[in-house]
């Protein structure tokens, strides 16, 4: 595939028909293995000397085109797919980071993703330490000798805050560190490998998918860092695997292109730990993703609006989105979301918490859901939801007033998405 546009990638990248039958949809290979040639090529398979389809935990046909369709659309080398975002993530960091090394990630993240790396990961002995993202230099000085990888989220909510790519990506390379950026809410407008990241993860439930039916997630290797430049930094990629016959990841690889990383998540993650994506989830997504430009487009236009609509009620003290930040925050919007500035949007409503549940309980075409990324457009009130566990002032710290409302605003014609808001506004005085 020669084009770079995501509206043909998203349809032609990776597939073209099917050789047994011809067929133009992806097949959904719904089997757990595949026959061998004979012994000669099974041994060949396992040992990595040919490739090709052996066990459904590990590679499928269908998941494949999945994989090679996010892969190009992203701008990467390879993909490899699991069972959800969160896999992803963890996959995406313990694939780099074993017991007693350590990880820098921005404090601005998804609280799934805050959990698994303040609570799970430090259980495995693997230290996540969190950094203010309005500062880059933070993740320089929380740097050490075990420091493995940086880890950020493009479009954070519920701040709505750009992540600084390229200018902690720089500070990473100069020292063999990676950056890790989960770009789950903004596909096809933010394209980290543009701007240095190492790698991309993605919650495929959400945008990508963009029809709320499957979860599922996606690990993208950019093929731009080198990881071998400062070996020590990275053990795992440069020092003899026991669990492959003392294979040392960059050495055996190198024939196939820059995919170390992600093959290693492969065959020894996905291998071992075995999250794998079904095939009938997968065959999901590559519907979903055929239109994720068209419905990006969309889903930018009507967030705009909203913005505007929402800057001139009364009842609303603040907008919360990319296009409304000030000072260093609104250069970097408009550095890194020059084609569009994504469907989140968060505003604050004078009446507080009670007006925030009454505003939710009035809606009639949003849905009151804990997900984003759906074509239709859904609302959630943190303070009583995702975030009622965490204290007054930690909900504050993370960006949560009592009477701040989320909204992920779909694809729905934008004067119905408006009067829902209108009359929910009205009923929540
Ligand atoms: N990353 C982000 C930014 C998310 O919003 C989510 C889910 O809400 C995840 C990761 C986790 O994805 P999943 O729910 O597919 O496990």
């Amino acid at each position: 595939m020669t084009s770079k546009h995501p509206e043909t990638l998203a349809l032609h990248a990776g597939w073209r028909r099917d050789s047994a039958t011809h067929s133009v949809a992806v097949p959904i290979y719904q089997t757990t293995s595949f026959q061998f040639d004979n012994t000669e090529n099974a041994a060949n398979l396992f040992a990595l000397k040919e490739l090709g389809n052996i066990y459904t935990r590990i590679m499928n046909p269908t998941t494949d085109v999945l994989e090679q369709r996010i892969a190009a659309l992203e701008g990467g080398v390879a993909a490899l797919a699991v069972a959800s975002g969160q896999t992803a993530s963890a996959y995406a960091i313990q694939n780099l980071a074993r017991a007693g090394d350590n990880v820098v990630a921005s404090t601005d993240l998804y609280g799934g993703t805050w959990n698994l790396f303040a609570n799970t990961l430090k259980d495995q002995g693997i230290e996540v330490r969190f950094v203010d993202p309005a500062d880059p230099q933070a993740f320089a000085r929380a740097t050490d000798d075990r420091t493995r990888a940086y880890y950020a989220e493009t479009l954070p909510n519920p701040k709505l805050r750009p992540f600084p790519i390229a200018e902690v990506a720089e500070i990473g390379r100069k020292v063999g560190i990676p950056l890790i950026v989960d770009n789950t809410a903004a596909p096809t407008l933010v394209k980290p490998f543009e701007h240095g990241a190492a790698v991309v993860v993605y919650s495929l439930t959400k945008y990508l998918g963009g029809h709320g039916t499957s979860i599922g997630g996606m690990i993208v290797d950019g093929g731009n860092f080198d990881w071998e430049a400062h070996p020590a930094r990275q053990p795992l990629l440069n020092t003899p695997d026991p669990s492959y016959h003392g294979a040392v990841w960059t050495q055996a690889v190198k024939p196939l292109g820059p995919i170390a990383y992600i093959i290693r998540a492969r065959v020894v993650l996905l291998r071992d730990l075995g999250a794998a994506l079904s095939p009938f989830n997968a065959f999901q997504f590559i519907q979903g993703v055929e239109t994720v430009a068209l419905r990006m487009a969309r889903h930018c236009e009507n967030a705009q609006a909203v913005v505007g609509f929402l800057g001139e009620r009364e009842e609303v003290t603040k907008v919360i989105h990319p296009s409304t930040l000030t000072g260093q925050a609104a250069e970097w919007a408009a550095k890194y979301l020059p084609r569009g500035k994504g469907g989140l949007v968060g505003f604050e409503l004078a009446g507080g918490a009670e007006a925030g549940r009454r505003f939710i309980d009035a809606l009639k075409l949003f849905y009151h859901v804990a997900n984003i990324g759906d074509a239709r457009s859904l609302a959630i009130h943190p303070a009583s939801t995702t975030h009622s566990q965490l204290s007054p002032d930690e909900q504050i710290q993370t960006g949560v007033s009592p009477g701040y409302v989320r909204l992920s605003i779909g694809i729905e014609h934008i004067d119905d998405i408006l009067a829902d808001l209108a009359q929910a506004l009205d009923a929540a005085r």
